[in-house]
Protein backbone atom coordinates (compact mmCIF):
# COMPACT_ATOMS: atom_id res chain seq x y z
CA UNK A 1 0.00 0.00 0.00
CA UNK A 2 1.08 3.76 -1.07
CA UNK A 3 1.68 5.91 2.09
CA UNK A 4 -0.89 9.09 1.90
CA UNK A 5 0.71 12.02 4.37
CA UNK A 6 -0.28 15.25 4.95
CA UNK A 7 1.15 18.51 6.14
CA UNK A 8 -1.17 19.97 7.97
CA UNK A 9 -0.05 23.73 8.84
CA UNK A 10 -2.18 26.18 10.79
CA UNK A 11 -1.43 29.54 8.67
CA UNK A 12 0.01 31.44 11.55
CA UNK A 13 2.18 33.92 9.60
CA UNK A 14 5.56 32.14 9.43
CA UNK A 15 6.94 28.63 9.08
CA UNK A 16 8.85 27.55 12.20
CA UNK A 17 11.85 25.40 11.25
CA UNK A 18 9.92 22.36 13.41
CA UNK A 19 6.64 22.81 11.14
CA UNK A 20 9.01 22.71 8.07
CA UNK A 21 10.98 19.83 9.37
CA UNK A 22 7.44 17.81 9.64
CA UNK A 23 6.70 18.66 6.52
CA UNK A 24 9.27 17.18 5.10
CA UNK A 25 9.61 13.99 7.32
CA UNK A 26 6.04 14.10 5.57
CA UNK A 27 7.15 13.94 2.01
CA UNK A 28 10.05 11.78 2.78
CA UNK A 29 7.90 9.14 4.51
CA UNK A 30 5.17 9.69 0.73
CA UNK A 31 7.72 10.09 -2.10
CA UNK A 32 10.42 7.14 -0.81
CA UNK A 33 7.95 4.86 -1.89
CA UNK A 34 6.06 6.65 -4.13
CA UNK A 35 3.18 7.97 -2.31
CA UNK A 36 1.33 11.24 -2.32
CA UNK A 37 1.97 14.35 0.04
CA UNK A 38 -0.73 16.65 0.86
CA UNK A 39 -1.09 19.92 1.42
CA UNK A 40 -4.07 20.71 4.07
CA UNK A 41 -4.58 24.10 5.81
CA UNK A 42 -5.93 24.38 9.23
CA UNK A 43 -7.61 27.62 9.64
CA UNK A 44 -10.30 26.22 12.64
CA UNK A 45 -8.95 28.48 15.03
CA UNK A 46 -10.04 31.77 13.27
CA UNK A 47 -7.97 33.68 16.32
CA UNK A 48 -5.02 33.12 14.91
CA UNK A 49 -5.61 33.24 11.40
CA UNK A 50 -2.99 35.75 10.07
CA UNK A 51 -3.98 37.02 6.81
CA UNK A 52 -1.34 35.65 3.51
CA UNK A 53 -0.29 33.28 5.72
CA UNK A 54 -0.82 30.60 3.36
CA UNK A 55 1.27 31.88 0.16
CA UNK A 56 4.21 32.19 3.10
CA UNK A 57 3.41 28.38 3.33
CA UNK A 58 3.18 27.75 -0.14
CA UNK A 59 6.30 29.88 -1.18
CA UNK A 60 8.55 27.68 1.30
CA UNK A 61 7.26 24.41 0.20
CA UNK A 62 7.97 25.55 -3.42
CA UNK A 63 11.40 27.30 -2.64
CA UNK A 64 12.81 23.84 -0.59
CA UNK A 65 11.44 21.42 -3.69
CA UNK A 66 8.18 19.86 -1.64
CA UNK A 67 6.02 19.78 -4.28
CA UNK A 68 2.77 18.67 -3.15
CA UNK A 69 0.21 16.28 -5.12
CA UNK A 70 -2.87 17.33 -3.55
CA UNK A 71 -3.83 20.94 -2.03
CA UNK A 72 -5.84 24.12 -1.52
CA UNK A 73 -4.65 25.74 -4.88
CA UNK A 74 -4.21 22.34 -7.11
CA UNK A 75 -7.23 20.27 -5.94
CA UNK A 76 -7.29 16.70 -5.62
CA UNK A 77 -9.93 14.10 -4.88
CA UNK A 78 -10.27 14.73 -1.15
CA UNK A 79 -10.88 18.22 -1.27
CA UNK A 80 -11.94 20.98 -0.08
CA UNK A 81 -8.05 21.08 1.57
CA UNK A 82 -8.65 24.22 3.67
CA UNK A 83 -10.64 23.16 6.78
CA UNK A 84 -12.90 26.36 6.87
CA UNK A 85 -14.35 25.18 3.58
CA UNK A 86 -15.55 21.32 5.50
CA UNK A 87 -17.20 22.99 7.77
CA UNK A 88 -20.56 21.02 6.88
CA UNK A 89 -18.78 17.94 7.01
CA UNK A 90 -17.40 18.33 10.77
CA UNK A 91 -20.93 19.35 11.60
CA UNK A 92 -22.41 16.35 10.17
CA UNK A 93 -19.75 13.39 12.31
CA UNK A 94 -20.23 15.75 15.04
CA UNK A 95 -23.91 14.86 15.21
CA UNK A 96 -23.17 10.86 14.21
CA UNK A 97 -20.32 10.78 17.17
CA UNK A 98 -22.79 11.97 19.49
CA UNK A 99 -25.40 9.55 18.07
CA UNK A 100 -22.67 6.67 18.66
CA UNK A 101 -22.31 7.97 22.19
CA UNK A 102 -18.59 8.84 21.54
CA UNK A 103 -19.87 12.74 22.18
CA UNK A 104 -22.07 14.80 23.48
CA UNK A 105 -24.31 18.11 23.53
CA UNK A 106 -22.95 20.80 25.93
CA UNK A 107 -24.51 24.10 26.98
CA UNK A 108 -22.15 25.17 29.25
CA UNK A 109 -20.73 29.29 29.44
CA UNK A 110 -18.45 30.08 26.44
CA UNK A 111 -15.84 31.06 29.19
CA UNK A 112 -15.22 27.23 29.98
CA UNK A 113 -15.25 26.51 26.39
CA UNK A 114 -12.76 29.03 25.88
CA UNK A 115 -10.78 28.32 28.79
CA UNK A 116 -10.78 24.69 27.00
CA UNK A 117 -9.86 25.81 23.68
CA UNK A 118 -6.68 27.43 25.13
CA UNK A 119 -6.00 23.73 26.95
CA UNK A 120 -5.98 22.57 23.45
CA UNK A 121 -3.99 24.90 21.73
CA UNK A 122 -1.39 23.59 24.46
CA UNK A 123 -2.24 20.27 24.00
CA UNK A 124 -2.23 19.73 27.67
CA UNK A 125 -5.36 17.77 29.03
CA UNK A 126 -7.46 19.92 31.48
CA UNK A 127 -10.39 17.95 33.26
CA UNK A 128 -13.64 19.14 32.79
CA UNK A 129 -16.37 17.79 34.71
CA UNK A 130 -19.16 18.64 32.31
CA UNK A 131 -22.93 18.54 33.80
CA UNK A 132 -24.44 18.26 30.13
CA UNK A 133 -23.13 14.81 30.08
CA UNK A 134 -25.91 13.85 32.12
CA UNK A 135 -28.82 15.50 29.16
CA UNK A 136 -30.68 13.08 27.32
CA UNK A 137 -30.17 13.61 23.84
CA UNK A 138 -34.21 14.30 23.98
CA UNK A 139 -33.41 17.13 25.96
CA UNK A 140 -30.69 17.89 24.25
CA UNK A 141 -32.06 17.95 21.16
CA UNK A 142 -35.02 20.46 22.22
CA UNK A 143 -32.39 22.67 23.44
CA UNK A 144 -30.41 23.02 20.61
CA UNK A 145 -33.96 23.02 18.48
CA UNK A 146 -34.64 25.96 20.84
CA UNK A 147 -31.87 27.99 19.50
CA UNK A 148 -29.63 27.46 22.19
CA UNK A 149 -25.92 27.86 21.56
CA UNK A 150 -24.06 24.25 21.70
CA UNK A 151 -21.01 22.98 21.59
CA UNK A 152 -20.37 18.95 20.90
CA UNK A 153 -17.88 17.37 23.67
CA UNK A 154 -15.92 14.58 23.65
CA UNK A 155 -17.43 12.07 26.12
CA UNK A 156 -14.62 9.57 27.36
CA UNK A 157 -16.14 6.95 29.60
CA UNK A 158 -13.59 4.40 29.45
CA UNK A 159 -11.31 3.42 32.45
CA UNK A 160 -8.16 1.64 32.46
CA UNK A 161 -5.16 2.37 30.24
CA UNK A 162 -4.88 3.51 26.53
CA UNK A 163 -2.70 1.82 24.47
CA UNK A 164 -1.32 2.84 21.09
CA UNK A 165 2.12 2.72 18.87
CA UNK A 166 4.47 4.95 17.93
CA UNK A 167 6.73 4.47 15.44
CA UNK A 168 9.40 6.87 17.11
CA UNK A 169 8.38 6.36 20.75
CA UNK A 170 7.37 3.00 20.48
CA UNK A 171 4.34 1.60 22.77
CA UNK A 172 2.77 4.05 24.83
CA UNK A 173 0.20 3.94 27.59
CA UNK A 174 -2.14 6.47 28.89
CA UNK A 175 -4.47 6.47 31.49
CA UNK A 176 -7.63 7.26 30.28
CA UNK A 177 -8.63 9.28 33.89
CA UNK A 178 -6.03 11.72 32.23
CA UNK A 179 -8.27 12.71 29.48
CA UNK A 180 -10.05 15.88 29.26
CA UNK A 181 -13.45 15.82 28.05
CA UNK A 182 -12.72 18.77 25.39
CA UNK A 183 -14.95 20.82 22.85
CA UNK A 184 -15.02 19.02 19.15
CA UNK A 185 -17.32 21.43 17.61
CA UNK A 186 -17.50 24.97 19.05
CA UNK A 187 -20.71 27.56 19.28
CA UNK A 188 -19.69 28.91 16.23
CA UNK A 189 -19.65 25.56 14.10
CA UNK A 190 -16.12 25.17 13.95
CA UNK A 191 -14.56 22.30 14.97
CA UNK A 192 -11.24 21.99 16.83
CA UNK A 193 -8.12 20.76 16.00
CA UNK A 194 -9.05 17.49 18.42
CA UNK A 195 -11.77 17.03 15.92
CA UNK A 196 -10.92 17.83 12.29
CA UNK A 197 -7.49 16.32 12.48
CA UNK A 198 -9.08 12.77 13.02
CA UNK A 199 -12.11 13.12 10.83
CA UNK A 200 -9.97 14.99 7.75
CA UNK A 201 -7.16 12.60 8.42
CA UNK A 202 -9.73 9.20 7.60
CA UNK A 203 -11.53 10.97 5.03
CA UNK A 204 -8.25 12.06 2.87
CA UNK A 205 -7.03 8.38 3.53
CA UNK A 206 -3.97 9.32 5.09
CA UNK A 207 -1.51 6.46 5.78
CA UNK A 208 1.36 7.88 8.10
CA UNK A 209 0.88 11.16 11.12
CA UNK A 210 4.05 13.23 11.87
CA UNK A 211 3.71 15.40 14.23
CA UNK A 212 5.27 17.07 17.43
CA UNK A 213 5.82 14.96 20.15
CA UNK A 214 3.61 17.47 22.21
CA UNK A 215 0.62 15.06 20.01
CA UNK A 216 1.23 12.22 22.10
CA UNK A 217 -0.81 12.89 25.35
CA UNK A 218 -4.30 13.67 23.29
CA UNK A 219 -3.57 10.61 20.49
CA UNK A 220 -5.47 8.69 22.81
CA UNK A 221 -8.85 11.04 22.78
CA UNK A 222 -8.00 10.85 18.78
CA UNK A 223 -8.05 6.91 18.72
CA UNK A 224 -11.85 6.72 20.47
CA UNK A 225 -12.61 8.73 18.18
CA UNK A 226 -11.63 6.60 15.41
CA UNK A 227 -12.71 3.89 17.40
CA UNK A 228 -16.31 4.90 17.74
CA UNK A 229 -16.65 5.00 14.33
CA UNK A 230 -15.07 1.78 13.73
CA UNK A 231 -12.34 3.46 11.62
CA UNK A 232 -8.65 2.44 11.45
CA UNK A 233 -5.99 4.89 13.14
CA UNK A 234 -3.10 6.15 10.81
CA UNK A 235 0.35 5.03 12.03
CA UNK A 236 1.67 7.68 14.45
CA UNK A 237 4.98 9.09 13.95
CA UNK A 238 5.64 11.52 16.98
CA UNK A 239 8.96 13.39 16.95
CA UNK A 240 10.66 15.70 19.63
CA UNK A 241 10.11 19.00 19.29
CA UNK A 242 13.27 21.45 17.66
CA UNK A 243 15.03 23.35 20.75
CA UNK A 244 17.31 26.24 21.44
CA UNK A 245 18.70 24.50 23.97
CA UNK A 246 18.44 21.57 26.88
CA UNK A 247 15.21 23.56 27.94
CA UNK A 248 13.96 26.18 25.75
CA UNK A 249 12.28 25.53 22.75
CA UNK A 250 13.22 27.31 19.36
CA UNK A 251 11.17 30.41 19.50
CA UNK A 252 10.18 33.01 16.73
CA UNK A 253 11.65 35.32 19.42
CA UNK A 254 15.12 34.51 19.37
CA UNK A 255 15.11 35.06 15.91
CA UNK A 256 16.14 31.61 14.63
CA UNK A 257 12.80 30.13 14.71
CA UNK A 258 11.73 30.61 11.18
CA UNK A 259 12.45 29.81 7.80
CA UNK A 260 12.25 33.09 6.45
CA UNK A 261 14.56 34.09 8.96
CA UNK A 262 17.51 31.77 8.16
CA UNK A 263 17.02 33.12 4.54
CA UNK A 264 16.82 36.54 5.27
CA UNK A 265 20.18 36.10 7.46
CA UNK A 266 21.87 34.18 4.03
CA UNK A 267 21.30 30.81 4.82
CA UNK A 268 20.41 28.61 1.42
CA UNK A 269 17.01 26.99 1.44
CA UNK A 270 18.85 23.50 0.66
CA UNK A 271 20.89 24.01 3.22
CA UNK A 272 18.33 24.87 5.53
CA UNK A 273 16.73 21.60 4.62
CA UNK A 274 19.49 19.53 4.78
CA UNK A 275 20.54 20.24 8.33
CA UNK A 276 16.71 20.38 9.65
CA UNK A 277 16.85 16.84 8.00
CA UNK A 278 19.32 15.92 10.83
CA UNK A 279 17.50 16.79 13.47
CA UNK A 280 16.35 14.15 14.71
CA UNK A 281 16.95 11.49 11.48
CA UNK A 282 20.35 10.06 10.52
CA UNK A 283 21.22 8.07 8.01
CA UNK A 284 23.21 5.35 9.89
CA UNK A 285 26.58 6.49 8.08
CA UNK A 286 28.85 9.21 8.70
CA UNK A 287 27.14 11.16 5.71
CA UNK A 288 25.66 14.74 6.48
CA UNK A 289 25.38 16.38 2.83
CA UNK A 290 22.10 15.33 1.27
CA UNK A 291 19.95 17.03 -1.51
CA UNK A 292 15.86 16.45 -1.39
CA UNK A 293 16.57 13.83 -3.78
CA UNK A 294 18.99 12.38 -2.06
CA UNK A 295 17.22 12.11 1.36
CA UNK A 296 13.89 10.33 -0.78
CA UNK A 297 16.27 7.71 -1.03
CA UNK A 298 18.03 7.53 1.84
CA UNK A 299 14.95 8.28 4.45
CA UNK A 300 13.69 5.25 6.40
CA UNK A 301 11.24 5.66 9.15
CA UNK A 302 13.73 3.38 11.34
CA UNK A 303 16.09 5.71 11.78
CA UNK A 304 14.15 8.43 13.07
CA UNK A 305 14.97 9.16 16.69
CA UNK A 306 13.51 10.88 20.08
CA UNK A 307 16.40 12.13 21.29
CA UNK A 308 15.91 16.08 22.11
CA UNK A 309 16.79 17.52 18.63
CA UNK A 310 19.04 21.02 19.40
CA UNK A 311 19.36 23.37 17.09
CA UNK A 312 22.78 23.55 16.76
CA UNK A 313 23.31 27.35 14.56
CA UNK A 314 27.27 26.67 13.69
CA UNK A 315 26.43 23.61 12.36
CA UNK A 316 23.75 25.08 10.10
CA UNK A 317 26.41 27.57 9.36
CA UNK A 318 29.59 25.11 8.17
CA UNK A 319 26.75 23.57 6.16
CA UNK A 320 25.43 26.08 4.72
CA UNK A 321 29.34 27.60 3.51
CA UNK A 322 29.24 23.63 1.92
CA UNK A 323 26.36 24.78 0.03
CA UNK A 324 27.80 28.24 -1.11
CA UNK A 325 31.09 26.55 -2.07
CA UNK A 326 28.76 23.50 -4.12
CA UNK A 327 27.47 26.39 -6.43
CA UNK A 328 28.57 27.35 -10.28
CA UNK A 329 29.93 30.63 -9.98
CA UNK A 330 27.26 32.20 -11.66
CA UNK A 331 24.79 31.24 -9.35
CA UNK A 332 26.68 32.40 -6.75
CA UNK A 333 27.19 35.63 -8.59
CA UNK A 334 23.05 35.79 -8.89
CA UNK A 335 22.71 35.10 -5.15
CA UNK A 336 25.07 37.67 -3.97
CA UNK A 337 24.04 40.59 -6.15
CA UNK A 338 21.09 41.39 -4.22
CA UNK A 339 23.81 41.73 -0.95
CA UNK A 340 26.25 43.84 -3.27
CA UNK A 341 23.65 45.93 -4.04
CA UNK A 342 22.61 46.66 -0.12
CA UNK A 343 25.88 47.93 0.52
CA UNK A 344 28.25 48.38 -2.24
CA UNK A 345 27.41 52.17 -4.33
CA UNK A 346 30.99 52.58 -5.80
CA UNK A 347 31.65 50.87 -9.08
CA UNK A 348 33.30 47.94 -8.25
CA UNK A 349 34.29 44.54 -10.26
CA UNK A 350 31.62 42.26 -9.01
CA UNK A 351 32.47 39.57 -10.75
CA UNK A 352 35.86 39.24 -9.27
CA UNK A 353 34.46 39.73 -5.91
CA UNK A 354 32.09 36.62 -5.67
CA UNK A 355 35.55 35.08 -7.71
CA UNK A 356 36.68 36.17 -3.98
CA UNK A 357 34.27 35.51 -1.45
CA UNK A 358 32.49 32.57 -2.63
CA UNK A 359 35.57 30.04 -0.93
CA UNK A 360 35.34 32.38 1.85
CA UNK A 361 32.04 33.03 3.33
CA UNK A 362 29.54 30.89 5.36
CA UNK A 363 26.35 32.59 4.90
CA UNK A 364 25.46 35.40 2.34
CA UNK A 365 25.36 37.98 5.10
CA UNK A 366 28.61 37.41 5.67
CA UNK A 367 29.39 39.92 2.51
CA UNK A 368 28.16 42.93 3.79
CA UNK A 369 31.35 42.64 6.47
CA UNK A 370 33.82 41.17 4.38
CA UNK A 371 33.07 44.37 1.82
CA UNK A 372 32.83 47.13 4.06
CA UNK A 373 36.41 48.85 2.95
CA UNK A 374 35.68 48.12 -0.57
CA UNK A 375 32.91 50.67 -0.20
CA UNK A 376 34.94 53.39 1.82
CA UNK A 377 39.17 53.08 2.75
CA UNK A 378 39.04 52.59 6.81
CA UNK A 379 40.95 55.13 8.83
CA UNK A 380 44.20 52.77 9.52
CA UNK A 381 46.83 52.59 11.41
CA UNK A 382 50.34 52.70 9.67
CA UNK A 383 51.67 50.26 12.08
CA UNK A 384 50.26 47.81 10.09
CA UNK A 385 52.73 48.26 7.69
CA UNK A 386 55.07 47.09 9.58
CA UNK A 387 55.27 43.34 9.79
CA UNK A 388 58.13 40.99 10.74
CA UNK A 389 56.82 37.84 8.89
CA UNK A 390 56.45 39.80 5.55
CA UNK A 391 59.27 41.27 6.26
CA UNK A 392 58.54 44.60 5.57
CA UNK A 393 58.07 48.25 7.79
CA UNK A 394 56.96 51.97 6.94
CA UNK A 395 60.46 52.55 4.71
CA UNK A 396 59.86 49.02 2.82
CA UNK A 397 56.53 49.79 2.40
CA UNK A 398 56.85 53.58 1.50
CA UNK A 399 59.28 52.30 -0.91
CA UNK A 400 57.21 49.45 -2.50
CA UNK A 401 54.24 51.48 -2.96
CA UNK A 402 56.11 54.23 -5.14
CA UNK A 403 57.41 51.58 -7.47
CA UNK A 404 53.95 50.41 -7.59
CA UNK A 405 51.94 53.99 -7.99
CA UNK A 406 54.79 54.00 -11.05
CA UNK A 407 54.02 50.76 -12.49
CA UNK A 408 49.68 51.03 -12.16
CA UNK A 409 49.07 52.89 -14.76
CA UNK A 410 50.40 50.58 -17.52
CA UNK A 411 49.22 47.08 -16.66
CA UNK A 412 47.08 45.94 -19.17
CA UNK A 413 45.20 44.52 -18.81
CA UNK A 414 43.56 44.85 -15.33
CA UNK A 415 42.96 41.63 -13.86
CA UNK A 416 44.08 39.60 -10.49
CA UNK A 417 46.44 37.06 -12.78
CA UNK A 418 48.20 39.87 -14.76
CA UNK A 419 48.52 42.27 -11.96
CA UNK A 420 50.19 39.23 -9.65
CA UNK A 421 52.63 38.24 -12.76
CA UNK A 422 53.47 42.23 -12.82
CA UNK A 423 53.54 42.62 -9.24
CA UNK A 424 55.90 39.87 -8.63
CA UNK A 425 57.99 41.15 -11.53
CA UNK A 426 58.69 44.45 -10.06
CA UNK A 427 59.72 42.82 -6.53
CA UNK A 428 62.50 40.59 -7.97
CA UNK A 429 63.55 42.98 -10.82
CA UNK A 430 63.88 45.85 -7.43
CA UNK A 431 65.68 42.57 -5.16
CA UNK A 432 62.41 42.48 -2.78
CA UNK A 433 60.78 39.84 -1.86
CA UNK A 434 57.22 39.40 -3.04
CA UNK A 435 55.74 40.09 0.63
CA UNK A 436 57.40 43.47 0.32
CA UNK A 437 55.33 44.47 -2.71
CA UNK A 438 52.34 42.73 -2.02
CA UNK A 439 51.38 42.84 1.83
CA UNK A 440 51.79 46.87 1.30
CA UNK A 441 49.90 46.79 -1.61
CA UNK A 442 47.15 44.80 0.26
CA UNK A 443 47.17 47.12 3.36
CA UNK A 444 46.67 50.17 1.29
CA UNK A 445 44.25 49.19 -0.76
CA UNK A 446 41.75 47.43 2.43
CA UNK A 447 43.38 49.33 5.69
CA UNK A 448 42.92 46.11 7.26
CA UNK A 449 45.25 43.74 8.41
CA UNK A 450 43.04 40.65 6.98
CA UNK A 451 41.13 40.21 4.34
CA UNK A 452 39.06 38.39 1.99
CA UNK A 453 41.46 38.40 -1.05
CA UNK A 454 45.39 38.99 -1.86
CA UNK A 455 46.68 42.62 -2.90
CA UNK A 456 45.71 41.80 -7.21
CA UNK A 457 42.24 40.64 -6.20
CA UNK A 458 41.51 43.39 -4.44
CA UNK A 459 42.99 45.92 -6.99
CA UNK A 460 41.13 44.24 -9.58
CA UNK A 461 37.83 44.60 -7.72
CA UNK A 462 38.82 48.33 -7.23
CA UNK A 463 39.73 49.20 -10.15
CA UNK A 464 42.57 50.98 -11.42
CA UNK A 465 41.51 54.65 -10.38
CA UNK A 466 40.64 53.54 -6.67
CA UNK A 467 43.16 51.50 -6.41
CA UNK A 468 45.98 54.17 -6.86
CA UNK A 469 44.05 56.64 -5.43
CA UNK A 470 44.15 54.48 -2.14
CA UNK A 471 47.88 53.83 -2.50
CA UNK A 472 48.28 57.43 -2.86
CA UNK A 473 47.03 58.16 -0.03
CA UNK A 474 49.27 55.50 2.08
CA UNK A 475 52.08 57.02 0.12
CA UNK A 476 51.07 60.25 1.07
CA UNK A 477 50.28 59.42 5.18
CA UNK A 478 53.80 57.33 5.09
CA UNK A 479 55.33 60.61 3.69
CA UNK A 480 54.18 62.92 5.95
CA UNK A 481 55.13 60.92 9.15
CA UNK A 482 58.60 61.89 7.86
N1 LIG B 1 -2.23 22.30 12.56
C1 LIG B 1 -1.41 21.52 13.45
C2 LIG B 1 -0.15 22.28 13.77
O1 LIG B 1 0.21 23.18 13.01
C3 LIG B 1 -1.06 20.23 12.77
C4 LIG B 1 -0.71 19.12 13.67
C5 LIG B 1 -0.79 17.82 12.88
O2 LIG B 1 0.03 17.64 12.00
O3 LIG B 1 -1.70 17.05 13.12
O4 LIG B 1 0.48 22.03 14.78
Amino acid sequence: MKARTRFAPSPTGYMHIGNLRTALYEYLIAKSGGGDFLLRIEDTDQKRYVEGATDIIYSTLKTVGMNWDEGPDIGGNYGPYVQSERKPIYAEYAHKLVELGGAHYCFCAPKEESEDDEAEENAVPAKFQDPCKRLSLEEARARIAAGEPFTVRQTINKKGKSRFHDEVYGDIEIDYDDLDEGVLLKTDGFPTYNFANVIDDHLMEITHVVRGNEYISSTPKYNLIYETFGWTPPVYVHVPQVMKDAQHKLSKRNGDASFQDLVAKGYLPEAILNYIALLGWNPGDDREIFSLSELEKAFSVERLNKSPAIFDIVKLTWMNGCYIRELSAEDFHRLALPYYQKCLTRSLDLAALSKVLQPRIETLADIAAQTDFLEQLPDYDLALFENKKMKTDRDIANNALRLVAALLPQVEPWSNENLFEQLKKLAADNGLKNGQVLYPVRIALSGRETTSGGATELAAILGREESLARINVALQRLGEQG
